[in-house]
């Protein structure tokens, strides 16, 4: 794959929307639709925060304000102890 870490890949686009329809276009940790004119705009999160794992387990839609609050708090391979109920969407993943 020509890819480097520092860059999405080419079907990113691609990538993040199906990862949207999947969730149905809702925050999958608020539950908050796609709603950008009232803050809401719906991101696709690395919960590595490696660009490039695009695996589906990596991937989680998000809305602005979750995105930024679950980057700071989470990272793959921490532990959940400062959440004492992880999300939904990481049980899905079996990440808790
Ligand atoms: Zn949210």
């Amino acid at each position: 794959m020509p890819w480097t870490r520092s860059q999405y890949p080419e079907d990113w686009e691609a990538i993040a929307t199906q990862v949207k329809d999947e969730a149905g276009w809702r925050c999958e940790h608020c539950g908050h639709p796609h709603d950008p004119e009232h803050g809401y705009t719906l991101t696709v999160h690395h919960l590595d925060g490696d660009p490039t794992n695009c695996d589906p387990g990596n991937l989680v839609a998000l809305c602005q304000r979750c995105h930024l609050s679950i980057q700071a708090r989470y990272r793959v391979g921490q532990l959940w102890l400062p959440i004492v109920d992880p999300p939904a969407w990481a049980v899905r993943r079996g990440l808790a």
